[in-house]
């Protein structure tokens, strides 16, 4: 089937301008002013809209098992909400379980998303131990599109990783290619804090921020990019969240280094202050790791963005229903379920706050949501572009639609909303995924597994 979208303003990470849209079957094929609609065209009628590259989320944790509960959203309801909100793309994570190989994990997250993805989906494998043969592990999940890892500084006993093991998996990227994550905070440090709060009877769910100073995100991240250095290697920093940490990215990029880095809509717009004003267990909403910051972090973020010291906006979407998940927590802010939701709503925030605030430009918008993300993680020139020969991925995006974030509307399966009440102008009108229309004024018309698992390449040219 040939498709032409006609009359929209294509943007790009480059430029924007007028232009019609030609698509054979998945596939782009044409892209400029003036296509000629043929009598055998199904035509499509952009007038007034922009087209935008489909989104990509490069940081999601769907069907998650975490401190004896799963996140909320499993791979067809949180595909389906990313897609309502014009995400065509997400990145998820395999965890390997310690003393286990990540090809089980591998496995298993292929059997959690099968018959369920609604768009694309990548996968980032989280390391928990390498053993000698683990090396090797490694270079087999890179053969299968697995083209990076996570590993965490954070979360002593259960997630957290020695130096001894992240450097051994930087250096065994300078041979894979691959691409290593850092969640960095100095866990160590933090859980002694954490325990002092405990046993001062600090409970309530607000500690759980003002346990994890800002100086530990930056330590971390510190010490994650000189040990890349040492390696020899690039390294991406999951989730920054403040300027503490920013500044170590800036200073080591200002030196010419491959750092880089993501931050998420909920450090951009949200702020400690916020969570200080909710009532009783309410702040148990907004835990997450790193934590909400103090508000004078929010505008250096955005400043980090405009510069490119912070290359991505991702959503860390990692949903737990208040009543029955959060509320494992209700007397120890430990046991609270680390997470927010936000999949669906990260185009609408970025635009509303980042582009029509006047804080970034339109393509710079679509570079930190979709083109920035396929480069870096091995997705481009199929993905993160609207260019002959890229899936056509397509959101067709109304700037002036108006809507407002609530957990009573929204489409992910989860009793609250991070953003409630927040009232955005832009929004996805239709969204078209390798061709396919599956969105349409805000309803979700394709079918679930219709997903396809994206084999990723190592070395995704970012930093050459
Ligand atoms: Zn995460």
């Amino acid at each position: 089937m040939t498709l032409l979208i006609k009359n929209g303003t294509v943007v790009t990470a480059e430029r924007t301008f007028a232009g019609d849209v030609l698509i054979e079957g998945e596939t782009i094929r044409d892209v400029h002013p003036g296509i000629a609609a043929e009598p055998a065209h199904q035509v499509f009628d952009a007038s007034g809209m922009l087209l935008l590259p489909g989104g990509i989320d490069a940081h999601t944790h769907l069907d998650m098992p975490f401190g004896g509960t799963t996140s909320s959203d499993d791979f067809e309801t949180g595909t389906r909400a990313a897609a309502i909100g014009g995400t065509t793309t997400i990145v998820d994570f395999a965890i390997q379980g310690r003393g286990t190989k990540m090809r089980d994990a591998l496995d298993t997250w292929w059997k959690k998303a099968e018959g369920k993805a609604c768009i694309d989906y990548g996968l980032h494998m989280i390391v928990t131990d390498l053993p000698e043969a683990g090396l090797e592990d490694m270079d087999g999940m890179v053969r299968e599109g697995v083209a990076s890892f996570k590993l965490f500084m954070a979360y002593p006993n259960v997630l957290m990783v020695d130096d001894a093991t992240i450097f051994r998996a930087l250096q065994q990227t300078s041979k894979n290619g691959a691409l290593i994550c850092m969640h960095a905070e100095n866990g160590s440090v933090i859980d002694v804090i954490v325990r002092q709060a405990l046993a001062q009877g600090k409970t309530a769910p607000i500690h759980h921020a003002l346990t994890r100073p800002t100086t530990a995100e930056a330590e971390a991240v510190h010490r994650a990019i000189a040990m890349a250095e040492i390696a020899g290697v690039p390294v991406y920093i999951v989730h920054l969240s403040s300027e503490d940490a920013l500044n170590q990215v800036r200073e080591a990029r200002d030196r010419g280094l491959p750092a880089f880095a993501e931050t998420c809509p909920q450090y951009l717009l949200l702020s400690l202050e916020d969570m200080q004003r909710m009532p009783g267990f309410e702040g148990a909403k907004y835990v997450f790791t790193p934590p909400l910051r103090e508000k004078q972090n929010l505008p250096k973020l955005w400043d980090g963005l405009k510069k490119d010291n912070l290359q991505v906006v991702s959503t860390d979407h990692c949903p737990f229903c208040f009543e029955d998940q959060k509320a494992l927590g209700k007397d120890d802010f430990t046991k609270i379920p680390n997470g927010g939701p936000g999949i669906e709503n990260r185009l609408q925030l970025l635009h509303h706050y980042g582009v029509n605030a006047g804080k970034i430009t339109l393509n710079r918008f679509v570079e930190i949501t979709s083109t920035a993300p396929a480069r870096i993680f091995g997705m481009w020139p199929k993905k993160g572009t609207i260019a002959p020969g890229s899936d056509a991925d397509i959101v067709v995006w109304d700037p002036k639609a108006e809507h407002t974030i609530s957990a009573k509307t929204h489409h992910m399966r989860v009793d609250y909303s991070m953003f409630e009440g927040f009232r955005v102008s832009g929004n996805a009108r239709q969204v078209f995924s390798r061709g396919e229309l599956i969105v349409d004024q805000g309803r979700f018309i394709g079918g679930a597994g219709r997903g396809r698992y994206l084999r990723r390449a190592a070395r995704g040219g970012a930093w050459s």
